[in-house]
C-alpha cells in the first residue's frame, strides 16, 4: 500500500519517538555504568525492522537482538556495522549462516554448546556466542542440571568466545514479585560458577526499572523502545510511537429494533448515528475489541459497537460533530486519547500483541525531523 488514499487506515511510526526512548533507556543504564541494546525481533514488534534498525543506530545504539537465525540475516542488510545477536541458538547444519552474517547465536542448551564449539574447532577460531542460563523462566537456557555439567566440565567451552552470559526475567513488569530477585540471585551464583569473566546481561525493559542491581553489563529492552509501558500502574515514562487512524467509509442513522454488524449482537435502544470504519480483524484490530473497543473522533469517544469484521468496524459517534465523521475523514484508533496499552487492556491482551499483530494493509508513514527518512 503506498497510497495513502486507497488505504483503510494511516499508520504513523514516530522513529524520533523511538530515538528519544532509547535515550532514556540508555540513559538509565549509562548512569549504572551498562550498555543498552535494541530488540528488535518480530520486525521490530511489527514497525518494521529495516526502518526501525537504522533509526536506532542513528540514535547511538551499537547492538541489537532479534529471535531467529532469518531475523539476523535480513538485519545484516540495513545494519552492516551492528553487533547483531540470535536469541535462538544454532541449529546442527546452520552455524555457517552465523558465521557468514557475522550474527552471535545464544547457546541455550548443553547440545548448543557442543554443536557451536566443534563448529569454531573446524573453523580454528574462536567465535562469539552468548550462553542462556534459564533461572526460573524454564523457556530457552541451560536448565540447572545442564548447567552443572558445565561447571563441572568447562572445558566444553573451549574454543568458543561467550560474548554474554544472558537470562531473562519472567515477571519483570511486576516489581514486587519474588521471582525476579530468586532470578537475580540465581544468575549472579551462575556467573560465579562458569565463564567467569564473561559479560552478564539480564533486563528486558522492564527489568531495566527493577534497578541497577539488573543491569550488569548490558539490557535488551525491546518493548518499551516501541511506547510500550514497562511498569504498569505508573504514568508511562515512554513516548508515544505509534499513532494509527482509520477512515470512515460510510456514516447511518440507525434506531431500536435495529442490529449492527455479525451476530447481530449490539441492539440499538435509542437513535443513534454509527459510523464504518475500514479497519477490522484482518490489520490486527482484534475480534476481542468487538462491542468493547472505541476509537476517538478528535477528543470525542466513539465506541465499537457490535463486532469486528475482517476488514470494517462500526463505532457510535453520535456524540461527534458531523464535520468530524464524514466519509473519507479519519479517526483515531490509536492515538493520543487510546494509547497502546490502554487499548489492549479493552481487548483482554497486552501492548506487545498489539504491536505484532498490526497488519500490512495500512498506508505506512515513518515520521522523522531528520531529512531523508520522512
Ligand atoms: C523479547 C525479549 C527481550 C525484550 O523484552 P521486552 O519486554 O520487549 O523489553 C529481551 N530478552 C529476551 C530474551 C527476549 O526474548
Amino acid at each position: 500500500m503506498t497510497n495513502a488514499d486507497h488505504a483503510g487506515g494511516i499508520l504513523t511510526i514516530d522513529l524520533d519517538a523511538i530515538a528519544g526512548n532509547y535515550r532514556l533507556l540508555n540513559g538509565k543504564c549509562a548512569a549504572s555504568g551498562a550498555k543498552c541494546a535494541a530488540v528488535i525481533k518480530a520486525d521490530a514488534y511489527g514497525l518494521g525492522a529495516a526502518v526501525v534498525g537504522p533509526a536506532l543506530e542513528s540514535a547511538g545504539c551499537r547492538v541489537f537482538f532479534v529471535a531467529l537465525t532469518g531475523e539476523g540475516v535480513s538485519l545484516r542488510g540495513v545494519l552492516p556495522k551492528a553487533e547483531i545477536h540470535v536469541l535462538a541458538g544454532p541449529l546442527a547444519g546452520n552455524e555457517d549462516t552465523f558465521e557468514e552474517y557475522g550474527l552471535v547465536p545464544t547457546l541455550n542448551s548443553l547440545g548448543d554448546v557442543d554443536t557451536w564449539a566443534a563448529f569454531c574447532r573446524r573453523q580454528d577460531h574462536r567465535l562469539p556466542a552468548n550462553l542462556q542460563i534459564d533461572t526460573g523462566m524454564s523457556r530457552l537456557g541451560l536448565p540447572p542440571g545442564e548447567l552443572d555439567v558445565l561447571a563441572d566440565d568447562p572445558s566444553r567451552l573451549d574454543g568458543l568466545a561467550v560474548a554474554n552470559m544472558i537470562s531473562h526475567l519472567a515477571c519483570a513488569d511486576e516489581p514486587g514479585h519474588s521471582l525476579n530477585r530468586r532470578q537475580l540471585e540465581s544468575f549472579t551464583r551462575a556467573r560465579t560458577r562458569i565463564a567467569a569473566g564473561a559479560k552478564a546481561s539480564l533486563a528486558n525493559s522492564s527489568g531495566i526499572f527493577l534497578g541497577p542491581e539488573y543491569h550488569f553489563d548490558l539490557a535488551r529492552p525491546g518493548a518499551a523502545l516501541y511506547g510500550v509501558g514497562p511498569v504498569p500502574g505508573i504514568p508511562n515514562p515512554m513516548a508515544q510511537v505509534v499513532h494509527l487512524q482509520g477512515r470512515i467509509l460510510q456514516v447511518r442513522d440507525v434506531d431500536s429494533p435495529q442490529t449492527v454488524g455479525y451476530g447481530a449482537i449490539h441492539r440499538f435502544a435509542q437513535p443513534t448515528r454509527i459510523a464504518t470504519v475500514a479497519v477490522g480483524y484482518a490489520d490486527g484490530y482484534l475480534r476481542s475489541f468487538s462491542d468493547s473497543g472505541c476509537v476517538y473522533v478528535g477528543d470525542i469517544r466513539a465506541p465499537v459497537v457490535g463486532r469486528v469484521s475482517m476488514d470494517l468496524i462500526t463505532v457510535d459517534v453520535s456524540g461527534a460533530p458531523e464535520s468530524g465523521t464524514r466519509p473519507g475523514t479519519l479517526v483515531d484508533v490509536i492515538g493520543p486519547h487510546n494509547p497502546i496499552d490502554t487499548i489492549a487492556k479493552e481487548g483482554g491482551t497486552i501492548g506487545y500483541e498489539i504491536l505484532t499483530s498490526l497488519g500490512h494493509r495500512y498506508h505506512r508513514v515513518y515520521s522523522s525531523s531528520q531529512a531523508g527518512r520522512a
